[in-house]
């Protein structure tokens, strides 16, 4: 993992006080394309992003303000359909600095 992704999580995780659990980090391409052939060159395949469980509105809340303290600057909020209703799954945090910094996005979850 790359070390500066690492540096800004843990000031994150200091942020939030709480435990977290990351359900995704490095991915080999091959996963990568299994997952989402749309998205060949994602930053989990550089060891650049994470994905933390968080499935409730005010852990999202809470979460998300600790990844911008930590620092960063690029956060997308995933979700899945349960019963005909959004249900979060998890944020996804990347510091890649080949991609646009001060974004945010909505997604449903793979
Ligand atoms: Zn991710």
């Amino acid at each position: 993992m790359d070390e500066v992704f690492i540096a800004l999580l843990q000031l994150a995780r200091d942020s939030y006080n709480h435990p977290m659990t990351i359900t995704a980090g490095w991915r080999c391409r091959e996963h990568q394309l299994e997952l989402n052939p749309e998205v060949p060159n994602s930053s989990h395949t550089r060891g650049m992003a994470a994905d933390v469980r968080c499935i409730s509105s005010r852990e999202n809340y809470e979460m998300a303000g600790a990844f911008r303290h930590g620092g960063f600057t690029r956060l997308g909020r995933y979700f899945q359909i349960v019963e005909n209703r959004a249900q979060w799954t998890h944020i996804h945090i990347d510091s890649d600095p080949s991609l646009p910094e001060g974004v945010e996005w909505v997604g449903k979850a793979r």
